[in-house]
């Protein structure tokens, strides 16, 4: 407020001046009290001392009531003689604080808007991030429900599996590994050593047919059993067969352990060949359906 009083008091000084001119220039026929201008003036410096419009004011009411009528209607319009105003300061303050009334109603009315356009926007804002944030979380909900299902799934895989698979001998004791090196082969080991006592139950580790059965050398006496995927599963160094020839599944007893063909000892010795190809390590092959071994 108090920069539109110090313009509004300037504006008033002006207008004061304005009346003072025109008083000036009719001065030689008017017979009416001409007021003391020069005391006027002297005033008006402590008058316009800012933002002391007020105290103006009421310095221009006092002069007002001092002088005659004529001079100091001479500002007055006939919306103000309308208004009931008969003294033109009185008018002039009265429009300037109307108008000062308007133009603050105004400031308020802008400054409401402003900030309640702020608050607005603040709030649109806060919503877009609370509706970010739940798609976020309902995403990440979404995705460890996946997760889960998938684990699940895997285990289930994995249990199934583990149950269409077996190990070749129910009491065993692992001995030479696959890849060794020693004087038994003539290249490193190509399979998996089981020791047991001669005549232990062989079983077929998973559901297959039985494409060989016979006298194999070094091998002794072996059986091949291939499985539906290819891969051939060797028995060898048999002392007997159980099955030589068809389907045969999960556990089934095919033969017995046995030392027959190159070896030192009562054994089974296990071969994996996927696709009839080259050996792999029979044990990983075996943990891979799930066998603990
Ligand atoms: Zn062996």
């Amino acid at each position: 407020m108090g920069r539109s009083s110090a313009v509004l008091g300037v504006g008033m000084v002006a207008a004061i001046g304005a009346g003072g001119m025109a008083t000036a220039n009719d001065k030689p026929k008017a017979p009416v009290s001409v007021p003391d201008l020069g005391a006027l003036v002297d005033k008006l410096p402590a008058a316009s001392d800012l933002p002391g419009f007020g105290g103006l004011a009421d310095k221009a009411d006092a002069e007002s009531t001092a002088q005659a009528a004529p001079l100091t209607q001479v500002g007055l319009t006939s919306q103000d003689a309308a208004a009931g105003q008969t003294d033109a300061g009185e008018a002039l303050r009265a429009r300037i604080l109307q108008q000062a009334d308007a133009q603050q109603a105004a400031a308020d009315t802008q400054a409401r808007e402003v900030a309640a356009s702020a608050a607005a926007a603040e709030a649109a804002q806060e919503a877009a991030r609370l509706a970010e944030a739940e798609r976020k979380a309902e995403e990440e909900r979404r995705r460890k429900a996946e997760e889960e299902r998938k684990r699940k799934a895997e285990e289930e895989r994995l249990r199934k599996l583990a149950a269409s698979y077996t190990l070749p001998l129910a009491n065993f004791q692992l001995t030479s590994t696959f890849g060794e090196s020693g004087s038994m082969w003539s290249n490193n080991h190509t399979g998996q050593d089981f020791a047991a006592p001669t005549g232990t139950p062989v079983k077929a580790v998973h559901t297959g047919t039985i494409k060989e059965a016979g006298w194999a050398g070094a091998y002794g006496y072996r059986i091949i059993l291939q499985l539906e995927d290819g891969t051939e599963v060797w028995y060898c160094h048999l002392s007997s067969m159980t099955r030589t020839s068809g389907q045969v599944t999960t556990g089934d007893t095919i033969g017995r352990v046995g030392s027959t063909g190159n070896s030192s000892g009562p054994h089974l010795h296990l071969e994996v060949r996927p696709g009839g190809g080259d050996p792999i390590n029979p044990l990983v092959w075996l943990r891979s359906k799930g066998q603990a071994i």
